[in-house]
């Protein structure tokens, strides 16, 4: 095993987003150096970082120039291009790997991999033309989502059929791109597991997030969920044995749909920390960005008991009246609410500006007090 990236050297980040900023707050509290990759001037990251290297994440000659500066290359976004991992990996180790990125990159490959390796997702269908969509419509039955092979988070490229007739539109729309059909899952509610997994083998697991979702944005996690014990384990198990099968090194995300009856069916994988774990910042020993610092430095891991039980409500551009700011004041009154804001200075509609989180004696206190507080900012 290679020795142990200590503290007081320089880590690399490919992407410069909300995630790279709390991961590069996690690494200067360890005394760690960072130096941040981001097509977009003054990011999240990028402000925090030590160095914030303004480059589009095709530019291999730029990523190579950021991996020569630091000793470990890191991401916060999965949709890097493969020839920019490359090029990284040739000059210092990347953690998580290329294979684990390429396998998430798409969700095809990603769904086909969890299948191959004995996970259970929901049916789905490759889609490439129109008479795909109808076979796979007649095969897996409506309701059923249709989605973009690449690049979609946040339910962006997504379509639910409900009738027959629209699968000539739902094909246009696809743009011409690959597709997927996934059978609709009637869900009881959606969970997420964050765990990590190190260098040398070692795993880390912390509670199940209960995420609710507004339009396909994550809206409030609840930590820990509430479901049964049984439940619980065997999601945190699933998660951990996808992180072995993958081969990752760093942080694994797996969200999930619980199903009436407990069934568990894994809905999507993020090899980074996630914002159903932002929690962890605040409540529990260690945060999933201190964590995806030791793991890509090859430290021991932290310790991830849950403290007390939290909510966590995110805010979006959509509360930032036209031209101004939220009332912060009245925020600042609830006085056991934590507010982490990201630096952005555009607000737009869904764009994630920042998060609160509210401890609480009870997961259900926890989260009556985070969504007083994220009403009050309305003023
Ligand atoms: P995704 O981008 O795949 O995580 O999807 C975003 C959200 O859309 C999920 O969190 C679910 O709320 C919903 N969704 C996605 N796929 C399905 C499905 N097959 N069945 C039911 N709901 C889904």
């Amino acid at each position: 095993m290679s020795q142990p990236i200590r503290p007081g050297s320089a880590l690399g980040l490919l992407g410069g987003g909300q995630l790279g900023r709390m991961f590069t707050l996690a690494a200067r509290n360890l005394g760690y150096r960072v130096h941040a990759l981001d097509p977009g001037h003054d990011c999240p990251a990028g402000q925090v970082a030590d160095l914030e290297i303004r480059a589009a994440y095709n530019d291999v000659y730029a990523a190579q120039a950021l991996a020569r500066g630091v000793d470990v290359v890191t991401v916060e976004f999965e949709n890097i291009p493969a020839e920019t991992l490359e090029a990284v990996a040739e000059v210092r180790p990347m953690h998580p790997g290329a294979f684990v990125l390429h396998t998430v990159q798409h969700r095809l490959r990603e769904k086909r991999f969890l299948a191959e390796h004995g996970f259970p997702v929901t049916p789905f269908r490759q889609i490439d033309t129109e008479q795909d969509l109808h076979e796979a419509t007649a095969a897996l039955g409506l309701p059923a989502v249709l989605k973009t092979a690449s690049f979609g988070y946040d339910g962006k490229g997504q379509q639910k059929l409900t009738a027959l007739e629209q699968v000539p539109a739902a094909f246009a729309a696809l743009g011409g791109q690959q597709g997927i059909l996934e059978a609709w899952v009637p869900f009881e509610l959606e969970c997420s597991v964050v765990c990590a997994r190190s260098s040398a083998g070692e795993t880390a697991v912390w509670d199940v997030a209960e995420n609710a979702h507004r339009n396909h944005i994550l809206d409030t996690t609840v930590f820990p969920a509430r479901i049964p014990a049984e439940v619980a384990k065997r999601a945190q198990a699933m998660a951990i044995a996808i992180a072995e099968s993958l081969g990752v090194v760093g942080m694994l995300t797996v969200e999930f749909f619980l199903k009436a009856g407990g069934e568990l069916l894994v809905n999507e994988l993020a090899p980074r920390p996630h914002n159903s774990g932002h929690a962890t910042i605040d409540a529990c020993t260690t945060s999933q960005f201190e964590q995806q610092v030791r793991a890509v430095c090859g430290l021991p891991l932290g310790d991830t008991t849950l403290l007390r039980p939290a909510a966590m409500a995110n805010l979006l551009g959509d509360l930032w009246p036209r031209g101004g700011e939220p009332a912060w004041e009245r925020l600042l009154d609830h006085r056991d609410v934590k507010l982490h804001l990201y630096g952005k200075t555009e607000a737009r509609p869904g764009r994630k500006m920042g998060h609160l989180t509210a401890l609480g004696g009870t997961p259900e206190e926890a989260l009556a007090k985070v969504l007083a507080a994220r009403e009050a900012l309305k003023g």
